[in-house]
């Protein structure tokens, strides 16, 4: 499964670029103002001043933003995470080298932190932390100039106030991080639950012996289909399906083997017809096989299909290695009832024993060119 938290990052690593950048304008508009404010009319227009507090620092943000988008863009999503971090605090050192004389700036490193909440990483959190720290004692240790102005108890608030903002980060993102934890849980559980669902609704609808639709659901598409024949939608065909001398078998070798044959038989019923047919276990050793959008010969010309499959089967457990099946087949007539047009296939079944078992015996029958 992907990674949840780095869901549309493209998007939210677009947003925080942006978020720079408004970070640079707003910078930049400060530095104008102080720019008019601090000059004199007399000294003229002051461009080294201008160039030194405008011009540099903003060149510097802009290039860092640069180089950020260009990374971010190339670089896996977990790892530009970190460039992203990174950038921020580029972006507040840049600001904060540049102009030495203000003070408060390095608090601005704050921001690039807020980066470890939008994608819910305690380490990202932990990252831009000492990467924060690191970089403005950096700037503390190297540039005398920052040296020089930075008081020590500002150095020793600054930090405090890092270490402060560091813990309600990592407060509310392990809130975050527990919220979405039980999220999680709370869709696997859902998941589930829905698969348990769909297993039991396949069992209720399912014989545990052959695999095949059961007696029930037989029931349900027979009235379904008999509804759509009546309505004159599609030809509706039923064979109801018997395995000769069943009992025989049984008495001979004992339920088990009944019962493998039994399988097999209805594995190859199934696979003898399409996948438009329905083929259901009617109850013991009777099958039953609804046939729509076909014409009778179609149907007839498929149980044939079946009936030769299954008498060549071989069944290892029998010493006479082979079963027969004999069927009638039905189709439905105009107006005619469930009951009705289930009791002439059932009749026909009867027939096909009658006439001699392994054959199957259709009404109305079929033309003789498929036969
Ligand atoms: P016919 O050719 O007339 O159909 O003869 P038959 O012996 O198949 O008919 P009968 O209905 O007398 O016998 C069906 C047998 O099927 C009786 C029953 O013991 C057996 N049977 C029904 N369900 C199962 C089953 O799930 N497993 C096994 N092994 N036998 C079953
Ligand atoms: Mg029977
Ligand atoms: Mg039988």
């Amino acid at each position: 499964m992907d990674d949840p938290t780095l869901l549309n990052f493209d998007y939210w690593s677009r947003r925080i670029l942006l978020f720079y950048l408004f970070i640079v304008m707003l910078s930049v508009t400060g530095e104008m103002l102080a720019w008019v404010i601090t000059r004199t009319i007399s000294e003229g227009l002051q461009m080294d001043f201008f160039v030194s507090i405008v011009v540099r620092p903003t060149i510097m943000q802009l290039a860092v933003i640069g180089l950020t988008y260009a990374i971010v863009r190339v670089a896996p999503r977990s790892l530009a995470i970190y460039v992203l971090v990174l950038g921020g605090i580029g972006i507040t050192m840049a600001l904060t080298v540049t102009m030495p004389d203000v003070h408060g700036l390095e608090l601005a490193l704050l921001l690039p932190m807020a980066v470890s909440l939008i994608f819910f990483r305690l380490g990202v959190l932990m990252f831009s932390f000492v990467a924060s720290l690191f970089s403005y004692m950096l700037a503390y240790v190297f540039l005398p100039e920052y040296q020089d102005r930075l008081l020590h108890y500002e150095l020793m608030a600054y930090t405090a106030l890092l270490c402060a903002g560091y813990i309600i980060y990592y407060a509310v993102l392990q809130r975050e991080v527990e919220v979405m934890g039980s999220l999680r849980k709370a869709i696997d559980t859902e998941q589930e639950l829905r698969i348990e669902k769909m297993i039991v609704d396949k069992m209720a609808r399912t014989d545990s012996l052959t695999g095949l639709y059961n007696h029930r659901t037989f029931q349900e598409e027979l009235d379904r289909l008999v509804d759509r024949g009546c309505r004159g939608e599609s030809e509706v065909q039923l064979a109801i399906v018997d395995i000769d001398h069943f009992k025989r078998i049984n008495d001979n070798y004992g339920h088990s083997a009944g019962d493998a044959i039994l399988r097999r038989v209805a594995k190859t019923i199934a696979e003898s017809v399409t996948a438009a047919e329905f083929v259901a276990r009617y109850g013991g050793e009777e099958f039953a096989i609804l046939f729509s959008g076909k014409t009778m010969d179609e149907a007839f010309r498929l149980m044939e299909h079946v009936r030769v499959a299954i008498s060549r089967l071989r069944h290892p457990e029998m010493e006479e290695g082979t079963a027969t099946i004999s069927a009638g087949l039905r189709a439905l007539q105009p107006g005619q009832g469930k009951a009705a047009f289930f009791a002439e296939a059932d009749a026909l079944l009867y027939e096909a024993k009658r006439s001699g078992r392994n054959r199957i015996v259709a009404s109305p029958s079929p033309s003789p060119v498929v036969r």
